[in-house]
């Protein structure tokens, strides 16, 4: 199947939830982004920041760019811009320096914390005990240019089918409780990304509102 058929695959097997598909287009050439682009899809997901900025600057300005990989500190100010959503928040300073170039460029960047669900030790995210302090009200009062929108995750690499629907419940249970005991204006807890090519099917078994799919559009990956 070419690019067309497998967005329009996807987004069959998306209706009647409430989900909606990341392209996630990293290494990929522009042909290749275009020619989903001409599908209709207009939200991309890149996790390198020399690549989104690239990318963003050669492609059609109508795209939602998202930046869903590990972001350094150093590099926020190259996204701050332009980035739709950055899904990665794994650190209170790596979200005060959004919060910083967000003031910087005027505009309230929206992010996920990324949670850490998975076995493996590599995945980066945060610990239940670290997300809940980033939410407290105290800490949202001085982070005016942020609006967090939910949680992100990613899950153990495993053909345990039940290992990864686990993980994927726990982050839905999470992700349900921030959206029930929080008020702040910082808040707007309406996302959940999780799932990949892999695994989206479990996580739209688990309330995923957004799907990070690559290798499934665009075929394996070439990785330089
Ligand atoms: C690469 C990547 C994906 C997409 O992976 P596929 O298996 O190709 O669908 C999703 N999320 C993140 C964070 C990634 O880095």
């Amino acid at each position: 199947m070419g690019i067309k058929d497998q967005i329009n695959a996807i987004n069959n097997t998306l209706k009647g939830t409430s989900a909606r598909l990341i392209a996630v287009s990293k290494t990929e050439p522009n042909e290749m982004i275009l020619e989903a682009y001409h599908a209709g899809q207009r939200d991309f997901g890149e996790n390198k920041v020399q690549d989104l900025v690239s990318k963003y600057e050669q492609l059609p300005k109508d795209i939602r760019w998202h930046m869903i990989g590990h972001l350094q500190r150093n590099k926020v100010k190259y996204i701050a811009p332009f980035v739709h959503l950055i899904h990665g928040i794994d650190s209170l300073k790596l979200l005060k320096e959004v919060n910083k170039e967000g003031a910087k460029n005027d505009r309230i960047i929206n992010c996920l914390l990324q949670v850490h669900i998975a076995e493996e030790e590599t995945k980066f995210g945060l610990s239940e005990s670290e997300l809940q302090e980033i939410i407290l009200p105290d800490t949202l009062d001085q982070l005016p240019f942020v609006r967090i929108k939910g949680l992100m995750g990613m899950a153990t690499n495993t053909d345990n089918e039940t290992q990864v629907e686990k993980e994927f419940e726990n982050l839905n249970k999470l992700f349900k409780s921030v959206q029930q005991n929080h008020d702040h204006s910082a808040l707007d807890i309406s996302e959940l990304s999780m799932g990949m090519s892999g695994d989206y099917h479990l996580a739209l078994k688990h309330g995923s509102t957004m799907i990070r799919i690559g290798s499934t559009i665009f075929g394996a990956r070439n990785y330089q």
